[in-house]
């Protein structure tokens, strides 16, 4: 028996044969030959029959309802229109008489080459796909057949490297799970594995040709593959593989059951959400509501800025989608790590205390307003909370609303239908923790986002992998601030919920109960978990002075006015 390591994406485990992947290697002739523009109009037959099969996987990634995935070849498609990076260098190649397969080598290696040493993470990335194209390109003016690379039987595949259109094709019933040795968490394999959930590991150095065909067992849970294992490995991971499979169908029949405690505890289970993609993952995980919307999305997914139509149309279709669960749509929060080309946002020394959320928004005010007004007409389609990201003072809070309600006017004196609507804050700094009390006056509800939470409170930068042995999340001020948000929250009649990453964090859940809290919102797939937690939970046993169920205001029904207060709630009570 020989273990390798390598780096986790999905956790599982999958046992059977290992499948080994190796992609076509084609000896390119380097001789010259004299008919130039057959070689051109060979190599304009292979680019529109690549183009083809890219637009192809998009409709079916569409149908399938990957758009994300649809995007990737969207995109490949794109770019093969591409003249200046791409198609000008291949005929500048073959008009020195060199055969299309030279030149598509040398023009997409250089390309690949040239995109590899940017700056920039996202250009740096798309060598990938540069090389992607180039294969299919090959394949095609080889004739090759590219239809299968998984053989007939179950297995575990293994490759140097999945490109996104030979990740689609696989035949997930032929899959069992994948180790490449090369990818990262972020590559387009991780994403792909990730929204299919198959048992994945990456960064597996040790991969050998000699592994084709030998018995194996991939421990996503200790990120390792065992090949040929011995008889203990295999009937420990088997029964673990057995209970993972028992644990999956027993939370499954926690659909449709209350999110309650022991003693009648009742708290909200939401789901964090990045667009209208995600409606079906909502559902499917029975998901009581969206606690955060994180409508940035809509500005990353698109390549300029969003019309106020555009975005009308994604928060309609989740509201639409997701009537009558309430749907809390964050104002967008971009900056830090999430940057967007066209908004020209100047290089800071410290982006994470610099100019983002809602100090663009505050200071951009068309540009806010176009999503105010966007998110005020989609109010009319279901039960919509607005929620502004990044505050740390009242009177950011005050000149939201203020610039909310003159788009309200608007909208008004043009008849548009306005629904009716929440308005809350994400408690992600200190500062809004500890003037908790003052803030809860302008709002309905807070969502304490713990993720910038305790990088603020611990400094340490969320995005730093060094920092990790310094960090963390349960660190006794993060928990405080958390306790006393919400208590400050309920001294107001403010609802409190979480959707920072802690929120799914098990070993919280009874605290978080314990202390009050209203809502949790956690990623789709940690509904049902959590759900399970929560039913576990028996309060009864701790002398609490939070508020009993009993007690407790249900959430506002899509049709029914929310509780405001101040300026906003005067107007709609
Ligand atoms: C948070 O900061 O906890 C949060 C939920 O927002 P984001 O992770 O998008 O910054
Ligand atoms: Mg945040």
């Amino acid at each position: 028996m020989e273990v390798f390591k390598g780096t986790k994406i999905v956790n599982g485990i999958a046992i059977g044969k290992i499948k080994l992947y190796k992609p076509a290697v084609y000896e390119i002739n380097e001789e010259l030959v004299s008919d130039i523009a057959g070689e051109i109009e060979r190599f304009e037959a292979a680019r529109v029959k690549v183009q083809e099969d890219q637009n192809a996987l998009y409709d079916k990634e569409m149908k399938a309802g990957h758009k994300d995935t649809a995007g990737i070849f969207e995109a490949h498609a794109m770019m093969l229109d591409d003249e200046d990076t791409l198609i000008d260098p291949c005929k500048e190649i073959m008009a020195e008489g060199h055969t299309a397969e030279y030149a598509v080598r040398e023009a997409f290696d250089a390309a690949a080459q040239a995109f590899s040493e940017m700056e920039d993470e996202y250009f740096r990335a798309r060598s990938a796909d540069v090389v992607d194209l180039k294969n299919s390109m090959l394949d095609v003016l080889f004739g090759a057949d590219t239809s299968s690379l998984q053989g007939t039987e179950p297995a575990i595949l293994v490759a140097e490297d999945l490109a996104p259109s030979e990740t689609v094709k696989l035949d997930k019933s032929l899959l069992l799970g994948l180790v490449t040795r090369l990818g990262s968490s972020n590559s387009h394999t991780a994403i792909l594995a990730r929204s299919m959930n198959w048992p994945t590991l990456i960064q597996c150095h040790d991969i050998a040709d000699d592994w084709d065909g030998k018995f194996a067992i991939l421990d996503g849970y200790n990120s390792c593959i065992y090949i040929e294992p011995e008889q203990d490995i295999i009937d420990k991971l088997s029964a673990k593989q057995a209970e993972d499979k028992r644990k999956e169908e027993e939370l499954q029949k926690l659909k449709g059951q209350p999110s309650v405690t022991k003693d009648g505890r009742k708290v909200r289970l939401y789901a964090n959400i990045g667009g209208p993609k995600d409606i079906k993952a909502v559902i499917e995980n029975d998901a009581e509501g969206v606690g955060l919307f994180r409508s940035e999305f809509v500005y990353l997914n698109s390549k300029t800025d969003p019309t106020e139509d555009a975005q009308f149309a994604a928060y309609k279709q989740v509201l639409e989608g997701l009537s009558p669960r309430l749907v809390i749509i964050r104002t967008c929060d971009i900056g830090a790590d999430k940057t967007i080309d066209y908004m020209n946002l100047d290089k800071e020394e410290n982006p994470a205390l610099g100019f983002r959320a809602v100090r663009i928004c505050l200071t951009r005010t068309d540009f806010f307003k176009r999503q105010l007004r966007a998110l005020l007409r989609a109010s009319a389609f279901g039960n919509l909370g607005i929620m502004f990201p990044m505050i740390i003072s009242k009177w950011e809070v005050v000149k939201c609303k203020e610039i909310l309600n003159e788009c309200k006017k608007e909208l008004e004196a043009e008849g548009v239908a306005i629904g009716k609507y929440e308005i809350g804050i994400m408690i992600e700094t200190p500062a809004a923790a500890l003037c908790a009390d003052e803030l809860a006056e302008e709002v309905d509800f807070f969502s304490l986002g713990t993720n910038d939470l305790t990088q603020y409170t611990c400094a340490i930068d969320r995005q730093s992998a060094s920092l990790e042995p310094f960090a963390n999340t349960h660190h006794p001020a993060v928990l405080r601030l958390i306790r006393e948000t919400i208590e400050a929250g309920h001294r107001h009649n403010t609802w409190v919920g979480i959707c920072g990453e802690l929120g799914a964090d098990p070993t919280l859940t009874e605290d978080f109960l314990k202390w009050g809290v209203d809502e949790l919102s956690v990623n789709p797939k940690s509904i049902l978990p959590l759900r399970g937690n929560v039913r576990n939970v028996d309060l009864s046993k701790f002398k609490t002075e939070s508020p009993k169920a009993e007690d407790k205001p249900e959430p506002a029904p899509a049709v029914q006015a929310p509780q405001k207060k101040g300026f906003f709630g005067r107007l709609f009570s």
